[in-house]
């Protein structure tokens, strides 16, 4: 089987652009002192003002419908993009959506949160304070009890995987490779690195397997936004295997073979760091794009600091995805 033959729906706008970044690079040091930057413009997938979500939903919309869903279920912080798009994805499918938040963020009527609110989720949020296994099993619980809730009122719940890093979820970023793959044909430039915010890991998973499928000439680097960093790599090279399964590929990627740098979270998931700050700031005043607090904000320092430190020289070409989650600005700052 081919992801071609697997049920998806149409949800995100792609090709998204992909262009060059010059007075970042500019800003950086210039062609002799920075590597070439591009941008993958995932922010601009739409689908409820974008982000890596709607390559994920598509998969998982696709099976959702197979199986006759009519609502989705998700988790995620209050401050979580993937809950707002799961929430717009389920009304583009004519669905409805349960949204069970917990952890760290604002909770107020802000950002994300105000925009599921928009979108008629049903919203639950679950005691902040808790941390660990403790959370974990509130969460479950709370799946659960959702779950039953649901088919007590006649409706058939789906329960999308957090952050819908899940093997269908990750097809969504093999998609992604090839298609920029086809947008570099022909201009003879064959990036070296590819940087991008990992979280739930579903987009790794999907840009490492999409690497080895199609051959792309880049090295993927990961920038860790939360702790957490070895079940994390784990679970990652098992969604790459499970993913590979579904498109008939055998891919074993061992844990060492994949490359995060955990050194730029800061205190935490969601909470804002200095060089985060800086990073939106010299991105936005260079090219005028917005990067967000909890995920690309910490990505580009990552990236900068590794151009700073010598790891990326002038010579080479790097691709910066931007996975999207603005909304969070205006709720959490920068
Ligand atoms: C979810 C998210 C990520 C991380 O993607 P994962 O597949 O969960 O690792 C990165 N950036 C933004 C804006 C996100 O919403």
């Amino acid at each position: 089987m081919s992801f071609e033959t697997l049920p998806k729906e149409r949800l995100a706008r792609t090709p998204t652009p992909l262009h060059e970044a010059t007075r970042l690079r500019d800003a950086l040091g210039g062609p002799k002192g920075c590597p070439r930057i591009l941008f993958k413009r995932d922010d601009l997938t739409d689908l409820a003002f974008g982000g890596n979500k709607a390559r994920k939903l598509e998969f998982i919309l696709g099976d959702a419908r197979v199986k006759r869903a009519t609502v989705l279920i998700t988790t995620g912080g209050p401050q979580s993009n993937h809950a707002r798009m799961t929430a717009a994805a389920a009304r583009l499918c004519g669905m409805k959506a349960m949204l069970i938040l917990s952890g760290p963020g604002p909770r107020g009527d802000a950002g994300n949160l105000l925009l599921d609110r928009l979108l008629g989720a049903e919203i639950r949020t679950l005691d902040a304070s808790l941390t660990g296994p403790a959370a974990e099993h509130a969460e479950a619980t709370a799946i659960a009890d959702a779950v039953r809730e649901l088919e007590a009122r006649g409706e058939k719940p789906y329960v999308v995987s957090l952050g819908g890093s899940d093997p269908l979820g990750t097809l969504g970023y093999v998609v992604a490779t090839r298609e920029m793959l086809d947008q570099l044909r022909g201009a003879e430039i064959r990036p070296n690195f590819l940087y991008h915010a990992s979280g739930s890991r579903g987009t790794q998973a999907g840009l490492e397997l999409g690497t080895r499928v199609f051959e792309a000439s880049w090295k993927v680097v990961g920038i860790a936004v939360s702790p957490g960093e070895e079940d994390k790599r784990r679970k990652a090279a098992r969604l790459i295997h499970d993913a590979g399964a579904l498109i008939g590929r055998e891919v074993l990627v061992r844990e060492d073979e994949l490359h995060t740098d955990v050194r730029y979270y800061g205190d935490g998931y969601a909470a804002p760091t200095a060089h985060g700050s800086e990073a939106i700031e010299l991105v936005a005043r260079t090219e005028g794009v917005f990067l967000d607090p909890v995920y690309t904000g910490k990505a580009m320092a990552g990236l900068i600091d590794h151009i700073r430190n010598g790891l990326i020289g002038p010579s080479q070409t790097v691709i910066f995805l931007h996975t999207g989650g603005a909304p969070g600005l205006f709720a959490i700052g920068a």
